[in-house]
């Protein structure tokens, strides 16, 4: 053991906190790094391990990854905008069977090869929400009624 090569480069510690940021893609014969994916914006950058991780640092600090960063942790608030936008008491039930209608367009494209269309997820999703008004509380009827019927 000890003295694995002569590159005078040991094999030490190159996690540093900045590879939690990255995932490498490309590495030469010996398995060093030579390029690795942001995991916010998916750029490639070089990263051979000579240069230390300024590279990372420096991408981390461009435009383009700082949008996309804020865009990331924007995403959480998604379904609190739906919900606003929606306004009303059984927003999540919305939720729920929409993504549940795209989710079966997208099964009709790949397995049977219907072309996605808006108007027949929405036909899925109306019919679906239908049926859910027979599971409702009685109280809550009314309210799904006229929003499924003003679509
Ligand atoms: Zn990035």
């Amino acid at each position: 053991m000890g003295s694995r090569d002569n590159s005078g480069i040991p094999n030490r510690k190159k996690r540093s906190k900045a590879w939690k940021e990255f995932s490498i893609t490309e590495e030469d014969a010996e398995g060093k790094p030579l390029k690795a994916e942001c995991i916010y914006c998916h750029s490639v950058v070089r990263c051979e391990t000579t240069k230390g991780t300024s590279v990372f640092h420096n991408h981390l600090k461009s435009e383009n990854c700082k949008r996309k960063r804020a865009a990331i942790e924007q995403t959480p608030n998604a379904s609190r905008q739906i919900k606003e936008k929606l306004a009303v008491a059984f927003y999540m039930e919305i939720i729920i069977l929409m993504t549940w209608s795209i989710w079966t367009a997208r099964n009709d494209w790949m397995f049977q090869g219907i072309d996605p269309m808006v108007q027949q997820c929405k036909r899925k999703f109306m019919s679906e929400f239908s049926i859910l008004l027979h599971r409702a509380r009685p109280a809550m009827v009314p309210n799904m009624s006229v929003w499924l019927y003003s679509l």
